[in-house]
């Protein structure tokens, strides 16, 4: 017992704060380069470990932030206990990553939740939450306009080029990580008299390109040419010109091409890389009134649709599509699961699942469809994906191995009248002690997200040969697996 707390009590310091090994550090974010205009700022926060990648390559700096990821940044910046526990909100369980910073902020009044006692932790941050939260937590203001004057005149944000401070727009990555920066260090901050291009805006010309000068004028020189939805660090405006820097160059677009949100693609896609005819489809099991398995107050439908959303999260890294058979708390039924494969072009069909078997049990199995039949042509190959993806989960949560189809063959609706390779992955047992403290972590439960979508990387490429797919292995830091089929 006691060297699992010790285990535990390690897996959870090294994965929130030791990302990555500092020395890496953002170097080896590939979409944070050196002439990125916030890869100082990025690089100061992950060194610190306050700030994390989304894997060890990607930082996603034009993603917008959560209000969860800001207060986990913000609590890891304040030296909060952010060890995960239960919390007064009715929407953020033990399981979410930033559960311990939301209790130790909402109790210190930096953090409050909604009227009717929802969090709402996957809900966008605007700027004007970002100012208060800023404000409250080190002693800045307690109010939108008092907080976002104190963080103006201390250099820490700037207004908007209209002169307000945008206290509705939604806040990205890179801008909270910057905002974040030049609070916790001055030497970030905009002196007096100095130009910040701090304010994020997206070039929008539809298939055009927007010319970017020397002066603000079209009888200046084009020094470069900027593509639409191209993202620029705006500082100031004046007669319809903005002083703008992107990518380290600094020069004057016309104003009226800027806006604040992102806008649509209205380029012809690009030609579609290597592997994007792929689709895989990810199940996750239960749903609304059939909550599957429960164990230690959790439930099976919450936790596969949560593992079913990181494993996702990886294909959406690469050009693999991944469509999932419900994301949110809905019932599909078993038959319609089954036809989801063929009716969205399929190619592969995982059903994530818990076990339960009143806490007499654990380990982890990997069931497919076993009895050739007329309409199930896939054995061999859904015996293959199977195998990867037992291989995967045992490399990632050390449980008990309960093997590939423990049971003589998967007899399960959603396999059974599957269309394509179809295997249905038990990971743990939720009612087990044992497997229970993998199950309940979300650093965990992302890494079996990242553990499945390997497993099915594993299977395009020793069954299927799909030598294409080798890349985005190294997308993910991770390498292929032995051949076992
Ligand atoms: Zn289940």
């Amino acid at each position: 017992m006691k060297k699992w707390i010790v285990l535990l009590c390690f897996m959870l310091i090294a994965s929130v704060f030791v990302p990555f090994s500092p020395a890496k550090a953002s170097s080896h974010f590939t979409d944070v380069g050196n002439t990125h205009r916030a890869h100082a700022e990025i690089s100061y926060l992950v060194n610190k470990g306050i700030a994390n990648g989304y894997s060890d390559n990607r930082f996603n700096p034009a993603r917008q932030v959560t209000r969860a990821e800001a207060a986990a940044m913000l609590g890891r910046a304040l030296n909060l206990n952010g060890s995960q526990r239960n919390t007064p909100f009715t929407d953020v369980g033990k399981g979410n990553m930033a559960s311990g910073y939301i209790v130790e902020m909402s109790k210190k009044g930096i953090i409050s939740g909604y009227p009717d006692g929802s969090f709402q932790p996957n809900k966008v941050l605007k700027r004007g939450e970002m100012a208060l939260l800023i404000g409250r937590a080190f002693n800045m203001g307690t109010t939108v306009s008092a907080a976002s004057k104190s963080l103006m005149d201390k250099g820490i944000a700037q207004g908007l080029p209209g002169g307000s401070f945008g206290t509705e727009l939604q806040i990205i990555r890179a801008d909270f990580s910057v905002f974040l920066a030049r609070t916790l260090n001055a030497d970030f901050r905009v002196k007096p008299g100095e130009v910040s291009f701090g304010t994020t805006m997206y070039v929008n010309t539809g298939s055009d390109t927007l010319n970017m000068r020397s002066g603000p004028g079209t009888s200046h020189r084009v020094i470069s040419s900027l593509k639409h939805a191209t993202v620029v660090g705006v500082g100031t405006v004046s007669n319809g010109w903005a002083h703008v820097k992107v990518n380290n160059v600094i020069g004057y677009v016309s104003y009226s091409y800027l806006t604040t949100s992102k806008p649509g693609s209205v380029l012809p896609s690009p030609p579609p890389s290597a592997a994007s005819d792929l689709t895989v489809i990810i199940d996750p099991g239960h749903g609304a009134h059939d909550p599957g398995g429960v164990g230690y107050g959790h439930q099976e439908k919450n936790v596969v649709l949560n593992i079913g959303r990181h494993m996702k999260s990886y294909f959406d890294m690469v050009p693999i599509n991944a469509k999932m058979t419900r994301n949110s708390d809905v019932f599909v039924t078993l038959q319609d699961r089954a036809k989801f494969a063929s009716r969205n072009d399929g190619d592969i069909f995982v059903s994530l699942h818990t076990n339960a078997l009143n806490g007499a049990a654990n380990g982890q199995e990997t069931f497919y469809y076993a009895k050739t039949a007329a309409n199930n042509t896939n054995v061999q190959q859904s015996r293959a994906l199977a195998i990867y993806l037992q291989e995967r989960m045992q490399e990632t949560w050390p449980l008990r191995d309960r093997g590939v189809n423990p049971f003589g063959y998967g007899n399960f609706a959603v396999l059974r009248e599957n269309t394509v390779p179809a295997a249905l992955v038990e990971m743990g047992f939720i009612d087990s002690s044992i497997d229970i403290k993998y199950i309940n972590n979300e650093a965990h439960r992302k890494a079996m997200g990242k553990a499945l979508f390997l497993g099915t990387l594993d299977y395009f490429y020793h069954y299927e040969g799909r030598t294409d797919v080798l890349p985005y292995y190294k997308t993910v830091g991770a390498t292929v697996s032995k051949k076992h089929h």
